[in-house]
C-alpha cells in the first residue's frame, strides 16, 4: 500500500551536508523528513578522519555558531587537537582535530534521534516530484513510497552516478559498500540543471600492528586541549594520542613511474577532475618529479580501532601496486593493507544554478547542499546544509531568505564563490579566498553570526547566554584595561621578561605592543585581584593590535555595504536596459545576480555597467 506523508522540509542524504540541513530546519521548529539510503552511516566521514584545518575550521565555528553540530561533536570524538599557524597572524589561525571515526558518528546519530521535528527514514530517493517548475515531494525507491513537501534539499555527496575505479576494476557505487543514486541522477540530467563529473579519492587503510613506529616521528596535539565549540562544554574529551609522520622516497616514485599506466586517473578511465589541493600519490610524483619525497600523515582512526589512515596518499591503483608503494615506505615495510584505496567519480551540479539561499534557479523549492555543488570536504558539505536548511524552512512560509555576506561569514564567500562564478573542479575554503580575513577570525565567528542564530530560532539560551557573557565580558574588559595604568610591582615584572617602559602606560597600550600578549598579562597586578576571562582577554588584544587594519576593512565593507543592500529583480530581462554590451546583458541574464554587489563580481561585468544599472533601478524603484 502507497504511504502518503506530509512534511514541511524533506532532506535527501544523512551525509554531513543532510545532517546539518535537517537539525537546523528542525531546531527551526519546522517538520522535517530525513530520507537517507543508510540509517547506519549517518555521520560517516567516508575519508581522512579529521574535522577542521586552515579555513575549515572557521567554518565549524560559524557553524557552531548558529548552533549546528560539527564543532561540539568534534570536541566530543577528538583524539588529536592543535591550533595551526600559531607562528602566523591571528586571521589564518585555525583549530584542527583528528577525530574517532566511531565516536563521532555515533555522537551525530545521538543528536538526530534526540531532535524534536525530525523523522529520519531509511529509503533511498528515487525520483523527485515536480510541477510547473515547483517541487511537490519525493518518490522512494523501495515500495514507491510518496512524501510531500515545499522544500526539499538534495544532499546526495558522491552518490549520483557514483563510479568506484581502482585501477581497472570499476563499479557503481558512492562510496566503498553503498549504492550510488543512478535512478535520481538520471532524472537531474533531464532538468534545467547544469550537471558535470567531478572525481576524488581515499588512500588505502592500514593495520595499526603492522606499522614499525619505533623509526617514524610522534606529532602530538597541543595543551591545553582547544575547543571548538564556544560553549566549552564540561564534557569528557577522550584520551589524546599522536599521529605519526613518515614520507614517501625515490623507490616509492619509481614504482609510481613505472606502473603509472594502471592508475584509473591515468589510463583515461575517468574523466571528472580531482581536488587540486588534495591530489593522488600518482598526481603528485608525475606533476612534481623534482620532488624526492612527499609527506604522509599516519593518522590513528580511533582510540579501540586496528586502522590508520595514510594521510596524503590516496590512489586509485590496482591493490597490488598499492601493497608495493606502501611497503617502499619508512616504517610500513611490513604493512598490511585492510582496505584499498580508490577513487570515486560522481555528478555534481555547477552551482551556479543556484542563488545565494541554494536554492534552485529554474526549479522552486528545490535546494541542493554539500559535494553535490561540486565542493570537497565535510566541513563545506556542513556548513552549506546548514544554509540550505535555513532556507528551506523559511521557503515553507514564504519567509525572507537569509544568506551571509561576504564579509560576515567564511560561509558567505564560499556561497558567494560558488554562485557567481561556478567551480570546475572540487572547491575547497582557504582563508585567502576571503577579502576581509582579518574581521573573519575564527574565534569571532560566535561574535558575527550569534544574534543571527537568535533571530533565526537557531540557537539555545545555553548559547545566547554564553554570547550575551562574552560580549559583556569583552566591553567590561577594555574598559578596565584603558582605565588601569601599570603600577612600579609590574614594571619590575615586565622588566624580567625584557620589556622595558619609560612611562606609565595604562594596560590596553601595553597589549599594543607586537611582543606583548595578553598571556603576559594575567600575572600583573591588577589580575591578581579581579577575575580574569582569557577568551574575552585574546578578542580584546586582537581589536587592539589590529585596530588601524581592521578598521580600515569596516570602512571598505561600509562603502561595499550600499551595492550589497542593492537588490536586483528576479527573472529579469536586462535586454531592456540600454547602455549595456550584449556580453554583459547575457551574463546578467544568465546569472541573475541578488544584488548589484554579486553582479559586480561576476567575471566582465564593468564598473561603468554597474553605473547603468544603479541609474536605472534608482529610476525605477
Ligand atoms: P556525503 O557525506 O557523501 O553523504 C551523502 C549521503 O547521501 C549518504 O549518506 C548517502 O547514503 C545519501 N544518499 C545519496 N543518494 C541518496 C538518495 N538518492 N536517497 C537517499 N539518500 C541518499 N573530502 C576531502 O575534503 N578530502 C578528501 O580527500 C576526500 N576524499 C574522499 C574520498 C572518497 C572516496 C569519498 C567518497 C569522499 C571523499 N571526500 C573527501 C569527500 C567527503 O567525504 C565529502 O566532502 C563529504 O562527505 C560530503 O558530504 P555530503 O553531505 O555532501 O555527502
Amino acid at each position: 500500500m502507497m504511504m502518503l506523508k506530509n512534511f514541511q522540509v524533506i532532506v535527501i542524504g544523512g551525509g554531513h551536508a543532510g545532517t546539518e540541513a535537517s537539525m537546523a530546519s528542525a531546531r527551526m521548529g519546522y517538520s522535517t523528513l530525513l530520507l537517507t539510503q543508510k540509517k547506519s552511516t549517518i555521520g560517516a566521514l567516508s575519508c581522512n578522519p579529521s574535522i577542521g584545518g586552515i579555513g575549515k575550521s572557521h567554518l565549524v565555528k560559524e557553524i557552531d555558531a548558529l548552533g549546528g553540530m560539527m564543532a561540539s561533536v568534534a570536541d566530543l570524538s577528538g583524539i588529536q587537537l592543535k591550533i595551526l599557524n600559531t607562528r602566523k597572524g591571528v586571521a589564518v589561525r585555525s583549530t584542527r582535530a583528528q577525530v574517532d571515526r566511531v565516536l563521532y558518528a555515533k555522537s551525530i546519530k545521538k543528536i538526530l534521534n534526540n531532535q524534536n521535528n525530525l523523522t529520519i527514514i531509511e529509503h533511498e530517493v528515487e525520483r523527485l516530484i515536480i510541477k510547473n517548475g515547483i517541487i511537490k515531494g519525493v518518490i522512494t525507491k523501495k515500495d514507491h513510497q510518496h512524501f510531500y513537501s515545499k522544500s526539499v534539499i538534495i544532499a546526495t555527496g558522491t552518490f549520483l552516478g557514483g563510479k568506484i575505479y581502482e585501477g581497472t576494476k570499476i563499479i557503481q557505487g558512492g562510496r566503498k559498500g553503498d549504492t550510488s543514486s543512478e535512478i535520481l541522477a538520471q532524472q537531474l540530467k533531464e532538468l534545467p540543471l547544469n550537471i558535470k563529473r567531478l572525481k576524488t579519492g581515499t588512500p588505502p587503510r592500514l593495520y595499526k600492528p603492522s606499522i614499525n613506529y619505533e623509526k617514524l616521528q610522534p606529532q602530538y596535539g597541543d595543551f591545553p586541549l582547544p575547543f571548538f565549540s564556544f560553549i566549552k562544554k564540561k564534557i569528557y574529551r577522550p584520551q589524546q594520542i599522536p599521529c605519526f609522520l613518515t614520507y614517501t622516497n625515490e623507490k616509492t616514485h619509481e614504482i609510481i613511474q613505472n606502473n603509472i599506466t594502471k592508475s584509473a586517473v591515468f589510463n583515461g578511465n575517468i574523466i571528472g577532475i580531482g581536488p587540486r589541493y588534495c591530489p593522488s600519490i600518482e598526481d603528485k610524483v608525475m606533476r612534481f618529479p623534482d620532488k624526492n619525497r612527499h609527506q604522509i600523515f599516519l593518522e590513528p582512526e580511533g582510540l579501540n580501532s586496528f586502522l590508520v589512515y595514510p594521510n596524503g596518499i590516496s590512489t586509485s591503483f590496482p591493490i597490488s601496486i598499492q601493497k608495493k608503494i606502501i611497503q617502499s615506505i619508512n616504517g610500513l615495510h611490513q604493512a598490511q593493507i585492510i582496505q584499498p584505496g580508490y577513487a570515486v567519480e560522481y555528478d555534481f551540479l555547477n552551482p551556479k544554478d543556484l542563488k545565494l539561499t541554494l536554492e534552485s534557479k529554474y526549479i522552486s523549492g528545490l535546494f541542493f547542499a554539500g559535494q553535490v555543488n561540486g565542493t570537497t570536504g565535510y566541513e563545506e558539505a556542513a556548513s552549506q546544509g546548514l544554509l540550505a536548511g535555513i532556507n528551506a524552512a523559511l521557503n515553507v512560509e514564504s519567509k525572507e531568505p537569509w544568506f551571509p555576506r561576504r564579509d560576515q561569514a567564511y560561509l558567505g564567500v564560499m556561497i558567494d564563490d560558488l554562485c557567481t562564478h561556478g567551480t570546475t573542479e572540487p572547491y575547497r575554503i582557504f582563508t585567502s579566498r576571503a577579502e576581509y580575513r582579518l574581521s573573519l577570525r575564527e574565534n569571532n565567528a560566535d561574535i558575527r553570526l550569534t544574534h543571527i542564530g537568535k533571530k533565526l530560532n537557531l540557537i539555545n539560551e545555553i548559547r545566547w547566554n554564553r554570547y550575551i557573557e562574552k560580549t559583556k565580558n569583552i566591553q567590561f574588559q577594555t574598559h578596565v584595561l584603558k582605565k588601569t595604568i601599570l603600577k612600579k610591582t609590574d614594571f619590575k615584572m615586565l622588566k624580567t621578561k625584557n620589556i622595558t617602559l619609560s612611562k606609565c602606560t595604562s594596560y590596553l597600550d601595553l597589549l599594543k605592543r607586537p611582543n606583548f600578549t595578553y598571556l603576559n598579562i594575567e600575572p600583573l597586578a591588577l589580575f591578581k585581584q579581579k577575575k580574569i576571562d582569557l577568551e574575552a582577554l585574546e578578542e580584546v588584544e586582537t581589536m587592539v593590535k589590529y585596530h588601524g587594519y581592521i578598521l580600515r576593512q569596516q570602512k571598505e565593507i561600509q562603502k561595499k555595504i550600499y551595492s550589497e543592500h542593492f537588490k536586483l529583480p528576479n527573472h529579469f530581462n536586462y535586454q531592456n536596459i540600454k547602455g549595456l554590451s550584449n556580453e554583459v546583458i547575457n551574463k546578467l541574464n544568465k546569472t541573475q545576480p541578488y544584488s548589484l554587489g554579486q553582479a559586480s563580481r561576476i567575471e566582465g561585468i564593468t564598473p561603468a555597467a554597474i553605473s547603468i544599472l544603479i541609474i536605472y533601478f534608482k529610476k525605477i524603484f
